[in-house]
């Protein structure tokens, strides 16, 4: 099939499947890749390594970090980083250290809104020692508070809504020198979620693009073909390598399906190789 699903979260993070079970559904769905990009975390990259080899599908390192952005919401993408780098591992080490301090603080706030919930609920459900709001939705939704996961957002869990708590982030620029410190390639995820208008956008990515990122995700579920067009446009303008994945959770996401990259498809293995040149 030649297509790779660049985007993809395990329980290391937020997604409802093991790192090795994430790399065997993405073979059974006839993917030729497959990149492992959990939240501020990259302890699941060497597991999906070895399971890649087994299962015979490509496995390529890769993290999604949250980053500061007053605008909207900013994820970084790094692909093709050493996984044993000591000082992306410490500095990631400190963002899952924020989000620990976080989480129960979230638990608190929807106590006090009334909802009959602990903190230790939450970090069962998880299954993992790295816990995100995806897991709160979910049980706000066994409960029946919410009805669904944007529900819990919109009422609960987004931006600035009643029980919403922030944590620390690093600035896109330290989140890009992290990356490529560790022999990384930097990608910006979504862009959609910056809310910037194009001109807004292509006068950030003048400044980013002279910091060393190297491509843009274009093919996305939420994206439209007429946003996918208009994102490989400003891409090509600057020369970004055009990347897409389903952003698969599983099911602590709704209608995210491994190999599922939005209306235009996922990227082919072409494009991985484009990244693995830009990491060298
Ligand atoms: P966290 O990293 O714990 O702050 O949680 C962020 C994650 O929550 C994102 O990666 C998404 O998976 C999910 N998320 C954020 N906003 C929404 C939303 N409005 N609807 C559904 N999921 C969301
Ligand atoms: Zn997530
Ligand atoms: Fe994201
Ligand atoms: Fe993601």
């Amino acid at each position: 099939m030649n297509r790779v699903d660049l985007h993809s979260h395990s329980t290391v993070s937020d997604g409802s499947f093991p790192p090795e079970e994430v790399v065997k559904m993405a073979a059974g769905a006839g993917l030729s890749g497959l990149a492992l990009t959990d939240h501020d975390n990259i302890g699941g990259v060497e597991t999906a390594l070895r399971a890649g080899k087994m299962n015979d599908i490509l496995v390529i390192p890769g993290v999604e970090i949250s980053a500061e952005f007053d605008r909207g919401t900013c994820h970084i993408l790094g692909y093709f980083f050493d996984p044993t780098d000591e000082t992306l591992r410490k500095k990631l080490a400190y963002l899952q250290q924020a989000r620990a301090e976080r989480n129960p603080k979230i638990a608190k706030k929807l106590q006090d809104l009334g909802i009959d919930i602990t903190y230790e609920e939450v970090q069962a459900i998880a299954g993992s020692e790295q816990v995100g709001r995806p897991h709160f939705a979910r049980i706000l939704m066994n409960k029946g508070i919410v009805k669904d996961f944007n529900e819990a957002f919109e009422r609960f869990l987004g931006k600035d809504k009643a029980a919403y708590v922030d944590k620390f982030r690093y600035s896109p620029e330290e989140a890009f020198e992290m990356i490529q410190a560790a022999g990384g390639v930097v990608v910006l995820a979504h862009p959609y979620t910056l809310n910037l208008s194009d001109d807004e956008l292509t006068d950030l990515l003048e400044k980013w693009v002279a910091l060393g990122l190297q491509g843009m995700e274009v093919f996305y579920p939420d994206h439209t073909e007429e946003m996918i067009e208009r994102y490989s446009r400003i891409a090509n303008a600057f020369g970004l390598i055009k990347t897409g994945g389903s952003d698969f959770h599983g099911n602590n996401k709704e209608g995210s399906v491994l190999g599922d990259c939005g209306p235009r498809g996922c990227p082919t293995t072409a494009v991985v190789e484009q990244l693995r040149q830009a990491g060298a």
